[in-house]
């Protein structure tokens, strides 16, 4: 059951998730544009006015400001609470799923590895579908988060030949086939982007979640084509970015992809 101590790490970290995910939507906003992420102060993309600490106060001040600027009232995008309540869900999913609502001794780098890439596919997910790309950055941090829960296994002595061979198949798993429809397509039907992802993502997950999370992406992808043209009535217009549906199979079967794959296979056996 919940006991009080693990609602207060939850609701901790449920607000660290927020707190990270203010800056995710600086991403989101400035990596496509390639606007500095650091220095520049944050401003209304509006009225250009600079916003202080209790405008940018996560879920909070959208809410009471209405979804608007405070200073020249025009419309602040849903999209702003919505990243930071989905990382702050995520954060706490991720907790649940590692350390099993308990305590959290010392720094849990399997932990933290989840959370950058939890992260990253919300940003990579928002991005790719308003810019049709996905940066270099997000694969790469993608990657580094796989290497900080390798790394922890070593560190708590779990790690076994078969979990790095597992995770190094993973890396070619899924990218050299799209690599080869990419080529084949002369890139139409497939980006570098969706290649780099999946090579990252199939560090992170090992080669059986990842191909689960292939077809978990294709599956939603196909149904939100199928959606868009029921809705718009009109034929396909524009391609589809392949990158945030991928990004929701990833998310899924990061945890429970090694599982659906093995009661897949165990159906025919
Ligand atoms: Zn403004």
């Amino acid at each position: 059951m919940l006991d009080f101590l693990t609602i207060y790490i939850a609701t901790i970290i449920f607000v660290f998730g927020t707190v990270i995910g203010s800056f995710l939507n600086v991403l989101i906003y400035r990596l496509p544009i390639g606007l500095e992420f650091v220095k520049t102060n944050s401003m209304c993309t509006d009225c250009k006015h600079r916003l202080y600490w209790y405008d940018l106060f996560p879920l909070f001040s959208w809410i009471f400001l209405g979804g608007k600027c405070r200073y020249c009232k025009s419309k602040i995008s849903p999209r702003y609470p919505i990243v930071e309540a989905l990382n702050g869900i995520f954060y706490v999913l991720i907790y649940f799923f590692i350390c099993g609502g308990k305590a959290i001794d010392g720094l849990n780098l399997t932990l933290v590895g989840y959370m950058i890439v939890f992260s990253c596919l919300i940003v990579t997910a928002w991005i790719d579908f308003e810019h049709q790309i996905i940066p270099d950055s997000m694969w790469i941090s993608i990657f580094i988060g796989g290497l900080f829960i390798v790394g922890d296994s070593v560190i708590k002595g779990e790690f076994t030949k078969e979990y790095i061979i597992s995770k190094i198949i993973g890396l070619f798993a899924v990218s050299v086939f799209f690599l080869l429809i990419g080529l084949l397509s002369r890139g139409a039907w497939m980006g570098g982007g969706d290649v780099k992802l999946m090579a990252a993502a199939g560090f992170v997950l090992g080669w059986k979640a990842i191909i689960v999370s292939m077809f978990f992406g294709a599956f939603a992808g196909v149904l939100f084509a199928i959606g868009r043209k029921i809705v718009s009535k009109k034929a396909m217009r524009g391609v589809i970015p392949f990158g945030p549906f991928l990004s929701i199979g990833i998310g899924i079967c990061a945890f429970i992809g090694e599982s659906i794959f093995n009661w897949y296979l165990n159906m025919f056996i």
